[in-house]
């Protein structure tokens, strides 16, 4: 019988399909990271199992434990707040780090890739709300920071991360995607050397659907797949 991940999983999948098509977009233009934070690892293999290829850990820790036992056949990616001191671990754990938010941490981050001889794919995360509890660079000083990291040859930028406000309605955080989508742009008329802008990763159980149709490229699912995390 298939597993419950996998049935949701397969739904995911479906709705992510609807919302590229209903915007001209291919289904295979956007990828589905599985958000494994407080997911044990037998559910995490009927994922792999299912096909997922991009995990999304938010704890340096908790991730070596589950990179170090599943292993190198797919990605991990960082996607919570990373401290400057987590840097050394993070740059030689994961194969993208989608929160980088300030400059010194880009700079240490830089600092540890080159370390290990390692050119570490980041995005850059953007706080459009400026909700103080949030994490991300404030909308006004992004493209100052994708300036200043753009001289950090041991870093590769490949795009934009945003997490909105919580909404009951997705309908709600399609601003916050448009804006991010908007800033990727003005990003690449700036034709910035070694700047990529490929990746727009936004988007997670709440409000996926809009996200895609706004163009995201990777959403970030956790609780459509897994079920509620212990609070
Ligand atoms: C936990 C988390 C997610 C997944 O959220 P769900 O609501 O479980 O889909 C996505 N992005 C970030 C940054 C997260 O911390």
């Amino acid at each position: 019988m298939e597993s419950t991940v996998a049935a949701n999983i397969a739904r995911v999948r479906n709705a992510i399909a609807d919302a590229a098509s209903r915007s001209g977009r291919a289904a295979s233009d956007v990828r589905l990271m599985a958000v494994t934070k407080t997911v044990d690892d037998e559910r995490i293999m009927e994922a792999i199992a299912a096909g997922v290829d991009m995990i999304g850990e938010s704890y340096v820790q908790e991730a070596k434990r589950k990179i170090e036992k599943m292993g190198r056949r797919l990605e991990w990616h960082m996607i919570g707040y990373l401290q400057g001191n987590k840097a050394k671990y993070a740059a030689r754990l994961f194969d993208m780090i989608h929160s980088v938010d300030r400059i010194e941490l880009a700079r240490e981050l830089d600092r540890r890739a080159k370390a290990v001889g390692n050119v570490m794919k980041i995005l850059i995360e953007v706080n459009i709300s400026g909700e103080g509890t949030k994490s991300g660079v404030p909308y006004r000083d992004a493209m100052q920071l994708i300036r200043d990291v753009a001289s950090l040859n041991n870093l590769s930028v490949q795009g934009l991360m945003t997490m909105p406000p919580w909404f009951d309605d997705p309908e709600d955080a399609r601003p916050y995607f448009v804006a991010l989508r908007e800033l990727r742009d003005r990003v690449i008329d700036e034709n910035l050397n070694r700047i990529e802008m490929r990746e727009l990763s936004m988007g997670m159980s709440g409000d996926y659907g809009v996200a895609v149709e706004e163009g995201a490229t990777i959403v970030r699912v956790g609780r459509t797949i897994f079920g509620e995390r212990p609070s």
